[in-house]
């Protein structure tokens, strides 16, 4: 916790700088849009992996800033004066709807004028799965599963929509959006496909995990999970649920039980400890990994090793 305020006056710093990097070198018209002489868009992310997205498409003819916080719990993430800001003087929001962070959402709601919004969520080809009926009930409007980029085929249809949004907007960088595009579902492409050769042939489908965000990676390779805690990490068991996911697991099989880079082990090792099995990472990419697993570590590295440790986790063929 104490890393996370830490991270938080860093982030602080971090945006109150990109804010004023924004206001020196774009000349945007009143009403927010880009003029004839400033083609660049800025544009904000919700939280990691969209960041990612829009950075991997928009490449340099872009500016992107990600409105949540170093290090900070992305769900149900508070606003503060400087995130707003972004918001208010961003060409294009994207986000993540059904209840994620209702703060963002409330905000673009709010705005009079200002940004283009797009919720991520309605992207042609993104199919909701339902949040899991027994936890997490309250923190969820429609109780629809937000965690999408775990499937990196929905990735792919998400980076469609990002594409198509940035070329409207910036109709003279289409070219460049469409290319960038293109390899980046090529490269989505080929982790969908090394994650189908890992994940095959287990002894056990069933991961144990921190949280519940691997529903759509479960579903895209045939696993089940079972999650220690809810839709948001702050949902969690009592001691009668713990007891009862420790016996799930054991009756799944399970070896290991994996846990998350920036959450409290505790749980996952307790689960662990009464079944006898081992712990290991397993990333929902809800930070950025550059800063919590290593340097050089992106979406694509760390689900490639996601798809590693859970074929050894899972004893695959
Ligand atoms: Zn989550």
């Amino acid at each position: 916790m104490n890393r996370i305020a830490m991270h938080r006056s860093m982030v602080a710093l971090l945006v109150s700088t990109s804010i004023g990097l924004a206001a020196c070198s774009s000349t945007t018209a009143s009403d927010g849009a880009p003029t004839a002489d400033s083609p660049d868009l800025s544009v904000a992310a919700n939280f990691y992996p969209v960041e990612w997205l829009v950075k991997e498409i928009g490449g340099d003819a872009i500016s992107v800033t990600g409105l949540t916080p170093l290090g900070e719990e992305p769900h149900d993430l508070i606003l503060n004066a400087q995130t707003r800001e972004v918001i208010e003087s961003s060409n294009v929001v994207f986000y993540l709807g059904s209840g994620f962070q209702p703060d963002v959402e409330k905000a673009l709601a709010q705005r009079s004028q200002g940004p283009e919004a797009v919720d991520l969520l309605k992207a042609p080809g993104v199919v909701l799965l339902d949040a899991p009926a027994d936890l997490g009930k309250e923190s969820l409007a429609g109780n629809k599963d937000p965690h999408v980029w775990l499937d990196p085929t929905l990735m792919q249809a998400m980076a469609k929509e990002i594409a198509a949004v940035l070329s409207k907007a910036a109709p003279s960088q289409s070219g460049e959006f469409e290319k960038n595009r293109d390899a980046l579902l090529a490269s989505l492409g080929a982790l969908d496909d090394e994650l189908q050769g890992a994940i095959r042939g287990c002894l056990t489908n069933t991961i144990v995990t921190s949280h519940a965000a691997f529903n759509y990676l479960a579903q895209r390779y045939g696993l089940i999970q079972l999650a220690i805690t809810g839709i948001s990490p702050d949902d969690q068991p009592d001691p009668a649920t713990l007891q009862q996911i420790a016996a799930d697991a054991k009756a799944a099989g399970v070896t290991t039980v994996f846990f998350e880079e920036q959450l409290p082990r505790e749980l996952s090792e307790t689960v662990a400890m009464e079944i006898g099995a081992r712990i290991d990472l397993l990333s929902a990419l809800e930070f950025d990994p550059e800063e919590f697993i290593g340097p050089g570590q992106s979406y694509l590295t760390v689900m490639s090793d996601n798809g590693k440790r859970i074929a050894a986790g899972l004893q695959c063929a």
